[in-house]
Formats: C-alpha cells, sequence, structure tokens
C-alpha cells in the first residue's frame, strides 16, 4: 500500500491522503471477497487501478515546481495557474479551477479530478486555436 507501490514526488501532499485510500479499498475489496486475499488482489486492482493514473498525471501537473526546480516552467506554470483561476471565476460553468484547487476537494477522486482537469485544458486549446485562427484572417483579409 502507499509509497510501496506508488512512490512520487510530495508537489501535491498526496502521498498520506492516497496511501489512506489504498487501505480503504483493499479493506472494500476484502470485506467482498469474504477475507480471501487470492480474490481480494485482483478485486483490489481493478477498484483502484482508475484513479492510479489520473493521481500520477496530477502529480506531475497539479504543482510541480515548487521547489524551483526549473524557473521558466515554474513561470509558465504559474501563468497557466492564475489563468484557469481567473477564468473559473468568471465562467465556472465552463471552466474548472486548477487541478491543484481541486485536489482540496475531498468528495472528488482523482479520477474526477483528472476529467475536469483535462476538459479544461481542451477547451484552452480550442479557445487558442480560435484566436489564432481569428488573428490570421483578419491580419491577412
Ligand atoms: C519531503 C516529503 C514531504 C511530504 N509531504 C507530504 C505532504 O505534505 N502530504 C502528504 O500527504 N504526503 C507527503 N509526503 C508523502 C508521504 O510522507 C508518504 O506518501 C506517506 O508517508 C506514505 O505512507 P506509507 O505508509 O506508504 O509509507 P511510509 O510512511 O514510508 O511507511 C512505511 C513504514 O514501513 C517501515 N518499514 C520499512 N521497511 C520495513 C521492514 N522491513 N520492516 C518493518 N518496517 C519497515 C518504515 O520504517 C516506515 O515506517 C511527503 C514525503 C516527503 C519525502
Amino acid at each position: 500500500m502507499g509509497d510501496a507501490i506508488h512512490c512520487f514526488p510530495p508537489d501535491i501532499g498526496q502521498g498520506v491522503n492516497s496511501a489512506l485510500e489504498d487501505v480503504c479499498v483493499l479493506h472494500e475489496a476484502l470485506s467482498q471477497s469474504n477475507d480471501n486475499i487470492s480474490q481480494a488482489l485482483p478485486l483490489y486492482e481493478s477498484l483502484r487501478s482508475k484513479d492510479l493514473k489520473p493521481l500520477i498525471r496530477l502529480a506531475q501537473t497539479a504543482f510541480p515546481w515548487q521547489y524551483n526546480q526549473a524557473p521558466l516552467s515554474r513561470k509558465l506554470w504559474n501563468v497557466n495557474f492564475f489563468l484557469r483561476l481567473l477564468l473559473n471565476r468568471v465562467l465556472p460553468f465552463i471552466f474548472s479551477p486548477p487541478a491543484f484547487l481541486l485536489i482540496q476537494n475531498y468528495q472528488l477522486s482523482y479520477q474526477e479530478i483528472w476529467v475536469k482537469a483535462q476538459r479544461t485544458t481542451k477547451i484552452l486549446y480550442a479557445l487558442g486555436i480560435i484566436l489564432i485562427c481569428s488573428f490570421l484572417v483578419w491580419k491577412f483579409s
């Protein structure tokens, strides 16, 4: 459980939380399989795996530059963070808050957080493409 199976940097402060979730999910799997460990482990894997990839992606993207490892990347990350924060304040039904803030909401699973963050990323890319195309049309017309 915990760091023994998915150790990641402490950037998003989820090491203890995700370790405790592991324990709860294993408990659930053991309950469902009458404490039969050889049935419980595959069940544990199938219940837990849907959150593990999102958790790894969140550790890589939600707040990766807080120790000043790469000043330029940190600046770009800050722009991205405050842009999402601002857009969420103005249009909350379209843009989700930054993933690092969504992580503080204990009612959301890592998978739900990742889906929300990705949805906002796709909208931002679409807006960027529309802006560039509009600029090119304006410039060359
Ligand atoms: C600098 C830093 C900052 C962090 N900040 C945060 C934070 O803000 N929030 C957060 O949620 N997480 C944070 N984490 C991550 C968090 O500490 C870990 O994810 C969490 O402690 C993992 O719990 P665990 O029970 O899986 O492992 P551990 O806490 O490492 O527990 C494993 C235990 O097993 C013992 N052990 C090992 N081998 C044996 C053996 N052979 N026999 C008996 N015992 C053994 C070890 O001594 C240890 O006590 C941080 C980590 C670091 C390094």
